[in-house]
Order: structure tokens, then sequence, then C-alpha cells
């Protein structure tokens, strides 16, 4: 593997655990400007970026980087001239279109839309045959046919593919329509900075005079009572007037913690149809699929093999594809072995379990404190925060108990726990630096 394989491969890993916003932020024009007696150095665009790699992330690249190449002892980060875009299409076919996967977020500005996600390269099994078919028809009339459609299912399942498919889609039938792609969070941070300006008519103008809304992952409202409240007026004055309304979630309506109950029965109002694990037969299309994308040929046993490893995440099944893609290029002699090697090595390895004692240590390494500092009764602010973040994390993302979280960290009583719970819960709404460090975290913690 030469240096840029090399990076890429780091950056394919990377991309896996993270949102396509912080691998943005955090790795866009980035490379690898030297490899040299076990030192690599990487180029970076700003020292912002440089900060935070070394801070936050280095341990994630290392340990990557070790495991491609043992020779690699040390990382290094420089600002570098403007490099061009890290992810060359130079190593792919150049016919290979722009279905790299890496960075292609050339969204539209107006709609938000990605033109990567259609239809056609969308593959159907009986996984996300309802859902695909309710999503087809609502393109084909927006507006009168499922008022709202409501899709949901697990992580890296294909949500996000079908809501853009669906715009896009109705982008391609509809020209004159005005079509809005949003997140809940980008949503929710839209309305906070409003109300603090006390410039709520802008969020109005702004929403209600959309044709077809789309907003993603709307389990992150739960809780969020003032988002709540305009999204259920935004919606009503959509709905009344004929509007598409498009909504994905990581569950079902009523499994939505923290959400008021006029919003959930306008969510069941609708279609509510969910997308399932994909079956063997179609992860190994959706593979072919790709690699035909990029214009390479894996043999069928590779495919096979990581069809059959990864069974229930997409993005997971791509990611795999995309690291096996870079060894496979870089080597003559490239088998099944090599292949099971690499996954073994590199995807399968680190069990995506989270733990308790993992949420505590990566909170204690981001802080750069000591696990025992964190559980004692410190009540430095240093410490508190971090303590207070853990105990967020433990509650939302592990749903532990509140005694239990309280015992865990350091012996504390419930009440402790769930007023931290509930200070973080309403401070990451108002604070995106705070948000953007549990995320990090939440990333560490799937690298331990
Ligand atoms: P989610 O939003 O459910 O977490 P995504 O829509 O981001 O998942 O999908 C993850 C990745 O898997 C994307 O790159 C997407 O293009 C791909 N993908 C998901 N479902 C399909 C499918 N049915 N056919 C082809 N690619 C898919
Ligand atoms: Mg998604």
């Amino acid at each position: 593997m030469n240096k840029e394989e090399l990076w890429q491969t780091v950056l394919a890993q990377i991309q896996l655990n993270m949102s396509p916003a912080s691998f943005n932020t955090w790795f866009k024009n980035t490379s690898f400007s030297d490899l040299d007696n076990g030192q690599a150095t990487v180029s970076v665009p700003s020292f912002f970026v440089k900060g935070w790699l070394e801070q936050k992330y280095n341990k994630t690249i290392f340990k990557i980087l070790r495991d491609l190449s043992a020779e690699i002892k040390e990382v290094k980060y420089v600002v570098g001239e403007q490099t061009p875009r890290t992810v060359k299409k130079e190593h792919l076919p150049a016919d290979s279109g722009e279905q790299s996967g890496f960075f292609d977020l050339r969204a539209n500005k107006e709609t938000n839309l990605n033109p990567r996600y259609t239809f056609e390269n969308f593959i159907i099994g009986s996984f996300n045959e309802l859902p695909h078919a309710a999503a087809l028809a609502t393109a084909e009339n927006p507006g009168h046919i499922y008022n709202p459609l409501f899709i949901y299912g697990g992580v890296g399942l294909g949500k996000t593919h079908l809501l853009q498919a669906t715009g896009n889609e109705i982008v391609k039938r509809f020209p004159d329509k005005k079509i809005k792609y949003v997140s809940s969070e980008k949503f929710t941070s839209e309305v906070v900075a409003s109300m603090r300006n006390k410039a709520m008519e802008n969020i109005k103008s702004k929403y209600r005079t959309i044709d077809v809304l789309i907003i993603d992952d709307i389990q992150f409202l739960s809780g969020k009572e003032r988002t709540q409240e305009e999204f259920f007026h935004t919606f009503n004055h959509l709905y009344e007037k004929n509007k598409q309304i498009i909504l994905s979630s990581d569950r079902p309506p009523k499994a939505i913690s923290a959400l008021t109950e006029r919003l959930r029965s306008r969510f069941e109002g609708g279609m509510i149809a969910d997308i399932s694990y994909p079956d063997l037969e179609t992860r190994m299309a959706i593979l072919k699929q790709k690699t035909q994308e990029k214009n390479i040929s894996l043999p069928d046993e590779i495919i096979a093999l990581v069809a059959s490893k990864i069974q229930k995440n997409i993005r997971e099944l791509e990611g795999a594809l995309n690291t096996l893609l870079v060894h496979y290029k870089a080597s003559d002699s490239f088998g099944i072995e090599d292949a099971m090697a690499i996954l073994k090595k590199t995807i399968i390895a680190p069990t995506k379990t989270t733990t308790p004692k993992k949420i505590i240590q990566a909170v204690a390494d981001f802080y750069d404190i000591k696990e025992k500092t964190l559980l004692m009764a410190s009540r430095k602010k240093e410490i508190v925060t971090p303590r207070q973040i853990a105990m967020f994390l433990l509650r939302e993302d592990l749903k532990c108990s509140f005694p239990f979280i309280g015992q865990k960290l350091g012996g504390k009583d419930h009440t402790t726990a769930i007023h931290s719970y509930e200070k973080i819960n309403k401070e990451v709404e108002n604070n995106s630096n705070l948000k953007e460090e549990i995320e990090l975290i939440r990333q560490n913690v799937s690298t331990l």
C-alpha cells in the first residue's frame, strides 16, 4: 500500500464511526504528506483542525495505522499547503462517476439533497420493500397519498438514502416544488437560535412555505419541547395545505420517549413503514452494486465473505468493502485469506458493544483525567462536567437506571444522576461545542 492508500484506508475506517458532518469538519482536506522512519505526517488544512486531531483523534488514527502497518511508530500533524481533496479519484477508474462513497457531500444548497442518493441505486429486498414502495408512491404524488410518510429502522439501514432519494425524485418530477431536507438536529438548532435572537418569524417563513419537508432522525426531538412545539405548528400548517411531510426515525413513534402526545398521534396518522435487516442475498446484491459503481470487480467469494460477516448495517458493509478494495487494488495476489485477515483485524475485531466501563473510560480519556478521579467526590468543575457527561451517556446510550448510574459514578444517589442527565440534555441543545464533544466521545467509545 502506498501512503495515499494507507490514508484512504484510515479515512474509510474513521468514517464508519462518525457522522458525515463531523467527518467533513475534521477530515476534509487532510492527507498523508510524509511517511518516513516510522513517522507518519498528516497534512491538515488549519491549526484548528490540527489541535482537534492531536487531542481527540490521535489515538484512533494511530491505532488504525498501526494495525495497517506495524512500522508506524508516531503520527505528526502539520498545517500544510491547501491540499487537494484528500480522496483523490485518481486511484479509482476515471469513469467511476462520483459514487466513491467518501466526501461526496455536495448537497444542493437550496434543498440540502445529495444527488448521490437515488432510487436507481437503492437496492430493494424484502427488508425494505414496503418503505421503498411507499416512498416511491409519495414521490409520484407528493402530499396526497401518505402524509406524513414515516420511515423507521436501525442505524445504517438506508433511511437517509431513502428519504433523500424521495426528495431527489420529487425534484425531478416536479421541478417547481419547494423541497427541503433537514436533520432534526439542524432543525432544533435553528429553532433554538431563532428563539435566542427573537426571530421566530424567520423559522416560520422558512419552513411554512415549503411543498415537501423532509426531516431525518426525528427521534432527536425527544425531550426538546420547544422544538417539538414549533415543529407541531409547522406540521399542521403544511399538512392542512396538503404539503408532503416525510420523516425518519430509528424507532416507531410510540417508542420515542418524551414526544408530546399530539405530535405522536400526528405521526401515527400517516403511513408508517419500517426497514428491517437485509438477508444475505440482498447484502451481496448491495455489495455488487457498490463495486459496479466504482467499476471494480471483486471475486464473488470475497463479496460473499463480507456479506456473511456484516449483517446488520449497510453502512458498515460499505465501509468494509471500501477498506478491502484499497488492499485489493494494491496487491496482485489478493485472495480470500487476505480478505479474511483484514476483516478480522479492522472491522470485525472491535466488537461495537458499548458498556458502562467503556463510556467512563472514553470520557476520562477525552478530558484527560484519571478514571479514578472521575469517580471521586471532587466538586471541581473540570471533574464535575465530565462526570455529568458520563452520566448523561450512560442514560442516553445504555438506558441505565438512575440509581445504577449514581452508584457507578462514585456512589452518588439517583437524584444526582437525574440532575446531571437533565442538565447535560438541556445544555447540548444550546451548546454546539458540548454537542460536538459528546459526539466525539461516542466515537471514541466505539473504538475501545
Ligand atoms: P441510515 O440513515 O438508516 O443510518 P443510510 O441511509 O445513511 O442509513 O445508509 C447507509 C449507507 O448504506 C449509505 O451509503 C447508503 O447509500 C447505503 N444503503 C443503505 N440502504 C441501501 C440500499 N437498499 N441499497 C443501496 N445502498 C444502501
Ligand atoms: Mg441517516
